[in-house]
């Protein structure tokens, strides 16, 4: 009983410590100027209140009300191992829009004046992908694409068909995808896992798979990239660059 104690008031000092403002402030250094418990500050002058009073209590309003808070109120594990993540978790799905469109671009015309051409390599040669400068985004993911490059070919087979920009709605939802922001890339589509193959409903149970080798997923963690198949709702063949899940201010463990 005492172990069970201790292990739930540390589970709810982790979780406040996740959900550190700070966490935004170290994460995109040129661009958010303050953060506190009440309000986060762009450099731009657009603020944000860190908590929004929407209910939260579903799973649905979970993800249909996010607010920066509760962004940050799932761990990522970056460099762990491909389990299946528990029910529900899904560090990095729940999301704050209006943070991402002040961040990256108000709206399609926005977005696309931000946008900018990388080199990709593949097994063939190189491809193009057009990618958001906002925050260096564009350099990071060319990094990226040079080290998945010293890769085994069979870690660099799950790098091919590449995909980034396209302005559009996650499929059956009305929340705006992350590839709308050139912020998001798709790897091997043809051969990767998405939970939706498998179960239509949010809160259904599914059975976790995935082929995606860990070697390409490190290597974009180290670069402030989250990957979908640290997600129960797995995308495998995603990643989205989500610094403020990775800075090392979120990474604190309870004394
Ligand atoms: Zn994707």
């Amino acid at each position: 009983m005492r172990t069970l104690t201790l292990f739930a008031s540390s589970a709810l000092l982790f979780t406040h410590l996740l959900a550190n403002p700070q966490c935004y402030v170290d994460a995109y250094p040129t661009l958010v100027a303050s953060g506190n418990k009440d309000t986060l500050v762009l450099k731009n002058g657009v603020t944000f209140p860190y908590r929004t009073n929407t209910p939260k209590s579903t799973w649905d309003e979970k993800i249909n009300n996010s607010d920066l808070e509760t962004q940050l109120s799932q761990s990522y594990d970056a460099g762990g191992f491909d389990t299946p993540p528990p029910y529900l978790f899904d560090p990095g799905r729940l999301r704050y829009q209006p943070f991402f469109q002040a961040v990256y671009g108000k709206d399609k015309k926005t977005i696309e004046k931000n946008l900018v051409t990388i080199e990709w390599p593949t097994l063939k040669g190189k491809t193009k992908l057009q990618v958001s400068k906002v925050a260096d985004v564009n350099k990071k993911l060319y990094a990226i694409g040079q080290e998945i490059a010293h890769l085994p070919k069979a870690d660099r087979i799950w790098a091919e068909g590449a995909a980034t920009y396209c302005y559009r709605v996650i499929k059956d939802t009305d929340r705006l995808s992350m590839h709308s922001y050139g912020i998001a890339i798709d790897l091997a589509p043809n051969t990767t896992q998405y939970w939706k193959d498998e179960a239509a409903s949010e809160t259904a149970h599914i059975g976790y798979k995935n082929t995606m080798p860990l070697s390409i997923v490190r290597i974009f963690e180290k670069h402030g990239f989250i990957w979908g198949g640290r997600w129960y709702h797995y995308d495998t063949m995603h990643f989205e660059y989500r610094p403020e899940l990775l800075a090392s201010s979120c990474k604190e463990t309870p004394k």
